[in-house]
């Protein structure tokens, strides 16, 4: 399952990223997923939350933003937005392209409990 590995993932870098500010009480994990990964929130929200369970990470939860697909075309240099299902040149029709965004997996932020 996909959304599994991908929740392992988060979970991978989260904990990395903890260990190394040494941060306590997790809130929200902001994290920025491509739209080229075929993923169901729910069931990546889900997959975290059962990794999670018994470990430092728990009691947070994920915010999900998707970031849009971008590729350029090798044969006519343009820029274009990506659709997963037409993985080729709007302008040409070449399907030499190359990727510039929407594979991408990121932690942008780690919100934590203010404790006074
Ligand atoms: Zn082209």
């Amino acid at each position: 399952m996909h959304e599994l590995k991908l929740a392992r993932e988060i979970f991978d870098l989260v904990d990395a990223a903890l260990q190394e500010h040494a941060m306590k009480s997790l809130k929200i994990v902001h994290c920025k997923i491509g739209e080229l990964q075929p993923l169901i929130e729910e069931q990546l929200q889900s997959c975290y939350q059962i990794l999670i369970e018994n470990t430092r990470l728990a009691g947070s939860c994920l915010h999900i933003e998707r970031v849009p697909a971008q590729a350029r075309c090798r044969k006519c240099g343009r820029e274009f937005d990506l659709d997963e299902l037409h993985l080729f040149c709007p302008h040409c029709q070449s399907t030499q392209l190359v990727i510039l965004s929407g594979d991408e997996l990121l932690i942008s932020d780690l919100e934590t409990d203010t404790c006074q």
